[in-house]
């Protein structure tokens, strides 16, 4: 288990390597959010990033999210649900997250806009696009891009805020950079196609934080170099 000043120390390198890559692409490192993946690891996670001031996780699983927020949790934070959505947690899903990054077919925006308005509310959505082409990532294909969209656009009860994606599990460095530099030009085009704001670019984990801000992310996913392996072992990663 990780204590909160390996935490703090970890926080503070990344933040650094944010800052340099940022300088280094000309872009303002303000306009590149944080988003600590708190997957795996215990509740005391939630109080460290509560503790030094952020006010947002991201969780990959509805049943672990449930069961860390409790009712005390659940308002302290903004939660994202950066993984799979299986159309059975759905309902649960809508009750304990802010905002679900990782919307992955039709029949899933259908029912996230159906849940949402059954709660009277508008839940924030990201678009997640397999742009790596990776047959082990879920996510739409880049050529159903305007179904999705349109899908998004007719429900009330949806607000699309951007697209997010997973670069591929292979060693090719390049691989990740096209598949980011795939997700920003796929943004781009999509705002111009529908004249529509897309302000979130969701791309970026651990180990290709600095290529994502090159390509222009504006949400960093980032769970190990925070707060250290999720198989055990090493903690201190900065
Ligand atoms: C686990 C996870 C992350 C964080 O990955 P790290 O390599 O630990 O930073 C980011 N995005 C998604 C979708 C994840 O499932």
């Amino acid at each position: 288990m990780i204590s909160f000043d390996q935490f703090k120390c970890n926080l503070e390198a990344v933040r650094k390597r944010i800052v340099r890559a940022a300088q280094l692409s000309g872009r303002n490192p303000e306009s590149i959010r944080l988003l600590p993946v708190t997957k795996t690891h215990g509740p005391e996670v939630l109080e460290y990033v509560k503790r030094i001031g952020m006010d947002r996780v991201g969780e990959n699983r509805v049943q672990e999210t449930m069961e860390k927020q409790g009712v005390e949790w659940r308002k302290k934070l903004h939660w994202d649900l950066i993984g799979h959505l299986q159309s059975n947690k759905a309902k649960h899903a809508v009750e304990c997250f802010d905002r679900i990054q990782s919307v992955d077919s039709l029949a899933l925006i259908q029912k996230l806009d159906r849940l949402a308005g059954d709660r009277g509310m508008v839940l924030p959505v990201l678009l997640q696009f397999n742009t790596g082409h990776d047959p082990a990532k879920s996510g739409f294909e880049p050529e159903d891009a305007d179904m999705a969209v349109e899908a998004c656009l007719r429900y009330d009860a949806l607000k699309l805020e951007g697209l997010m994606t997973i670069a591929p599990l292979v060693e090719d460095p390049d691989a990740a950079r096209r598949a980011f530099a795939g997700l920003r030009l796929l943004r781009e085009r999509l705002m111009r196609t529908f004249g529509i704001a897309l302000p979130e670019l969701s791309m970026g984990m651990t180990s290709d934080m600095e290529t994502a801000i090159e390509e222009g992310s504006t949400c960093l996913r980032i769970g190990t170099a925070l707060f250290g392996d999720r198989t055990g072992g090493a903690h201190h990663v900065g």
